[in-house]
């Protein structure tokens, strides 16, 4: 099972550096993200020990209840998941450095309040639903340059960036349309030159589209399945909790 894991990761990274490669990337532009859902903490601990270090939870819970077995271990943990703005006083606990699935502005004013009572400050990205599905979060591709200008105005939050989770599609042109559409919204963004406001980073692509999104211009690609193997769980619990 171990030996697997560094056997994936070893893959993945030799998709990613061929994926450069290809598009005349250099492999150190674009970080790769464990996404590690349901993946228990010893086994996450694993892969921090190949030399990665950035990962992220979707939810809360996991968060917390992996935070003491990894505390100890260097790595940087985002974020990923649907925040409800009852658990934000529980994350802020976690060591988590960024949220990279800021949607709306409510959420964005209740953190930042928090933040602002701790003296602290935090990344962010803006998550963009460039799928146009109800089953995904992210805030609707024509509000999202609004929703970065009312964030940038809110002074513990930096933004860093945008994210979006594209189509599930085995048809790869569909696919690139979402990762072209946050490309997009990064550059009306970059012209907007809105103080306080960082948009060098493009959080895009998964298991089965990361070399899309490579050749779209990601910088992060955030992978789980392909490095800790099949989850038992749907994404859509993780996806579209709430929607019916
Ligand atoms: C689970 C998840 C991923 C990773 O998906 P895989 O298909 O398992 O690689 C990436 N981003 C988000 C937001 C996720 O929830």
């Amino acid at each position: 099972m171990d030996e697997q894991i560094i056997e994936n990761l070893k893959l993945v990274q030799r998709r990613i550096d061929k994926a450069c490669e290809k598009n005349n990337r250099d492999s150190s532009e674009v970080r790769l993200l464990l996404a590690t859902k349901t993946v228990e903490a010893e086994r996450i601990a694993m892969a921090l020990q190949q030399g990665y270090r950035l990962i992220a939870e979707n939810k809360v819970q996991e968060v917390k209840s992996k935070y003491e077995v990894l505390k100890n271990i260097d790595h940087e943990a985002h974020f990923i998941g649907h925040l409800q703005s009852n658990k934000i006083k529980d994350l802020l606990k976690c060591g988590v450095s960024c949220i990279q699935s800021l949607d709306r502005f409510d959420l964005a004013e209740k953190l930042n309040q928090r933040l602002a009572a701790m003296d602290r400050k935090m990344d962010v990205f803006i998550q963009v639903n460039t799928s146009n599905e109800e089953s995904k979060f992210g805030a609707h591709p024509d509000d999202a340059l609004d929703l970065v200008r009312k964030v940038a105005a809110l002074e513990n939050l930096q933004i860093k960036g945008l994210m979006t989770i594209g189509l599930f599609s085995a048809e790869t042109e569909k696919v690139r349309q979402c990762f072209k559409l946050l490309k997009n919204i990064q550059q009306q963004v970059l012209q907007e030159n809105i103080p306080g406001v960082e948009m060098k980073e493009l959080s895009m692509g998964m298991s089965g589209d990361l070399e899309t999104a490579i050749e779209e211009g990601a910088t992060i690609v955030r992978v789980g399945t392909a490095i800790f193997g099949q989850r038992i769980y749907p994404d859509s619990y993780y996806w579209n909790e709430g929607i019916k």
